[in-house]
C-alpha cells in the first residue's frame, strides 16, 4: 500500500471549494435564484457556500517616540517587517484580535488606543483595521510567527523592507498626523478610511 506523503501547509488559504461541507457532494458554481453572483452551490443538498472578505486586525504600537515592528517568520513576506497584525478569529472583536496578535507576534504589553486606519483591500478580499496602542514596557517576547521584534525611531523605519502596503500607508499616516500634533495629549487622532488597489496577491 502506498504511503501518503506528509501534507504541507500552504498560503493562501484556498477560497475555491470542490466539495459540499454539509454532504460532501461535488460543488457546482451557479447563480442561485434571487441572487446576483456565482456561488459555490451543492445541487445535492441545496447548501450555498457564501464567501466574504476576511478581516485583518492589527496595532500600531508606540513606546516613547519609537514604533514596534516585527520581522515576519512566516509566509507570505517572510523576513519582511510588519506591524503586529493577523486574521481576526471567530468570536472575538476587532480590538480583541488586534491585542491577541500583538501578544502572539511581539509579546508586548500594550494599552489599546483608538481605531486608526480602516483599509479596503478588495483584490486580496480583505479589510484591514489598525488600532493605535501605547506599549507599557520595552520588554518583548516575539512568538514563533516572528523572527524578531524591535522598536524603530522614525528615521530607522525600514521602508523598503516593510511587508504590506497597508502597513506602509498606516505608518505614513501616523508620521504625517504626528507632524501636525494629532497625538498630543487632549488631541483627537483622526481615523483614516481608504482603499489600496494593487495587483492580485500583492497587498
Ligand atoms: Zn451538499
Amino acid at each position: 500500500m502506498a504511503t501518503q506523503p506528509a501534507s504541507s501547509f500552504y498560503f493562501p488559504a484556498p477560497r475555491a471549494q470542490k466539495f459540499c461541507s454539509q454532504c460532501a457532494a461535488h460543488i457546482t458554481y451557479l447563480t442561485p435564484p434571487d441572487d446576483n453572483r456565482l456561488r459555490a452551490v451543492c445541487e445535492s443538498c441545496g447548501a450555498v457556500h457564501y464567501q466574504n472578505p476576511r478581516n485583518v486586525v492589527g496595532v500600531l504600537p508606540v513606546w516613547e517616540d519609537k514604533i514596534l515592528l516585527c520581522r515576519r517568520g512566516i509566509e507570505p513576506r517572510y523576513d519582511k517587517w510588519t506591524l503586529p497584525a493577523g486574521f481576526m478569529e471567530l468570536g472575538e472583536t476587532t480590538a480583541q484580535g488586534a491585542m491577541r496578535e500583538t501578544q502572539e507576534e511581539a509579546g508586548a504589553q500594550i494599552e489599546l488606543g483608538p481605531l486608526y486606519t480602516v483599509i479596503d483591500v478588495p483584490h486580496a478580499e480583505q479589510v484591514h483595521f489598525f488600532y493605535l496602542a501605547q506599549v507599557l514596557s520595552p520588554d518583548l517576547a516575539p512568538g514563533p510567527e516572528s523572527l524578531e521584534a524591535r522598536f524603530f525611531t522614525e528615521d530607522e523605519i525600514p521602508w523598503p523592507e516593510l511587508a504590506f502596503r497597508t502597513v506602509i500607508t498606516t505608518l505614513e499616516h501616523y508620521l504625517e498626523d504626528k507632524k501636525h500634533g494629532h497625538f498630543k495629549p487632549g488631541a483627537h487622532p483622526p481615523v483614516h478610511y481608504y482603499e489600496v488597489s494593487l495587483p492580485k496577491r500583492d497587498y
